[in-house]
């Protein structure tokens, strides 16, 4: 089978307006995560095509774009909120091929993408600066205005959400963009630059250059005339990403995952928990940067909820995509090994319960099934470090003090939930919790377009979603008239 997007040449990068070949005409193949089998070539772009992607970036801004109104961006981007919307069903399709994931969490994707440009749209002439009551004869005020260049660095995971979060407030605030999608998924963002295009986004205000990481990627974090990085995905890649920023000082947003954790009190209404605590471990196979992979219990409800989890998880069927199982496959078969071998270090801990691979599941496909350990150490490999996979862990704790040191007990801090009946504990935990995002007897809040998202320690830094995010792509300038 050979892919094409929208009916797309996939092979092809998006630079100055045109679909072109890679300057290399080198080529990369995306694999389908289900059955292993080739989905098509897309173009291994490098780092004269990110060279070629920035200068029409500049080109663009020194145009019409580079004057464009509030209200002008908000049309084009309501326009792609609109046109994602009609292409809804090819999207979702599309992601599901691509990245593995069942097709109607891929269709809730779509729907993310659609509100972010919809989001975005709405924003965009509300975003202003300020008067600043100053000396005699002063006139102060602030302007926000775009970074200039932004890159886009986009992994796998979750292209469509991280393309409208990132690409969808950068384009709102006048900035003009280069995007590099992951070298595992890119077929959505090929898409996406597509709809770009035809809902009049001017030439050169999103370039689109696929290609390897240590290659394009390196290239578009290292190069000089770019004016702000976004990027989500390992803590190595946004170490090297920010030495670069640091070489180039520029500002850049990290977004690197984390080990989140649902802390569950003898209070807690256990029922309602329960769906939370699970979905949010096996989500989009476990490879969510907020995924919860922890769930801190007081001993009190600790055998109801490993009880309660362990008839979820005997239930959860792995398998094909599009046939729609609970979970996909991995993305890759070496996402596939690095869980696995998770796994085997939790050779030596209980396993709670495991979900199934559904029997005539392909051959080479990344599958692995659920997995839910139980009475395990807060300090165990599985407890503190990011996993990636559809695993989670249950650890016991005593009391308020010992479930907080324990949730702020790793190097991450992304998003926690508290699940407890008392007001008093919620909102001390919520100011205590070292996340950028709490939720209170929910996980997740349905993942709103409007709350603002981002980490602290390894988790990364910088804020995307909502307000904040439009706050994150354009720098203030204080403009101060003397005139008497
Ligand atoms: P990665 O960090 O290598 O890739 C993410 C993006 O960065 C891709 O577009 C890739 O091409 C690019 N990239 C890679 N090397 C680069 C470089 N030297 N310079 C610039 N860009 C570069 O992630 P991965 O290898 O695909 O996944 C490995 C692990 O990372 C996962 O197991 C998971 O723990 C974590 N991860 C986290 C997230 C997240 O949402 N926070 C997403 C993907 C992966």
């Amino acid at each position: 089978m050979s892919v094409k997007p929208l009916g797309l040449d996939p092979a092809q990068c998006f630079i100055g307006g045109d679909w072109c070949d890679p300057v290399s005409g080198g080529t990369l193949t995306l694999i389908n995560p289900s059955d292993g089998s080739p989905l098509c070539e897309i173009a291994k772009g490098n780092a004269q095509d990110i060279d070629r992607a920035v200068a029409a970036a500049h080109d663009a801004l020194a145009g019409p774009w580079g004057r464009s109104t509030a209200v002008e961006r908000a049309r084009i981007l309501s326009r792609l909120g609109q046109l994602v919307l009609e292409h809804a069903d090819e999207l979702a399709r599309l992601e599901a091929l691509d990245v593995g994931k069942p097709l109607k969490q891929a269709h809730a994707d779509v729907v993310a993408l659609a509100r972010y440009m919809e989001f975005y749209a709405g924003a965009a002439d509300k975003i202003h600066g300020s008067t600043i009551p100053y000396m005699n004869g002063y006139t102060v005020y602030t302007l926000r205005q775009p970074h200039g260049v932004t890159g886009h660095i986009v992994p796998w995971n979750y292209p469509m959400q991280i393309i409208g979060r990132s690409v969808g407030a950068a384009l709102t605030m006048g900035n003009a963009c280069v995007l590099k999608p992951a070298e595992e998924a890119c077929l959505t963002a090929l898409a996406f630059t597509e709809l770009a295009r035809q809902a009049g986004l001017p030439a050169g205000v999103l370039n689109t250059v696929p290609g390897l990481g240590a290659e394009a990627g390196a290239a578009l974090s290292e190069h000089a005339d770019v004016q702000h990085i976004s990027f989500t995905g390992s803590v190595g890649v946004g170490k090297l990403i920010q030495k670069s920023a640091g070489e180039n000082v520029v500002p850049v947003t990290l977004e690197l995952g984390g080990k989140s954790p649902q802390l569950v009190f003898d209070d807690a209404d256990i029922e309602a928990a329960l769906p939370f605590l699970v979905n949010a471990g096996i989500q989009n196979a476990g490879q969510t940067c907020s995924a919860s992979s922890r769930i801190l219990v007081q001993r009190g409800v600790y055998d109801r909820v490993v009880e309660g989890m362990a008839a979820r998880y005997a239930k959860l069927v792995a398998g094909p995509a599009l046939d729609d199982f609970d979970v996909g496959p991995l993305v890759s078969a070496r996402q596939k090994s690095i869980v696995e071998g998770f796994l085997t270090q939790g050779a030596d801990l209980k396993v709670a319960a495991q979900g199934r691979i559904v029997d005539d599941a392909p051959d080479g496909g990344a599958y692995v099934a659920p997995t839910l350990f139980e009475n395990v150490s807060h300090d165990h490999a599985l407890a503190q470090d990011e996993i990636f996979g559809p695993v989670q862990t249950i650890i016991p704790f005593d009391d308020e003090a010992d479930a907080l040191a324990i949730a702020n007990g790793t190097k991450y801090g992304l998003v926690a939930s508290v699940w407890s009946d008392s007001g008093a504990r919620q909102m001390r935990l919520a100011k205590a919790l070292r996340a950028g995002q709490v939720f209170i007897n929910n996980y997740g809040a349905g993942g709103g377009v409007e709350l603002p998202f981002g980490g602290t320690g390894l988790s990364g830094h910088g804020r995307e979603k909502g307000f904040e995010a439009l706050y994150g792509f354009s720098t203030l300038k204080t403009v101060a008239a003397l005139h008497g």
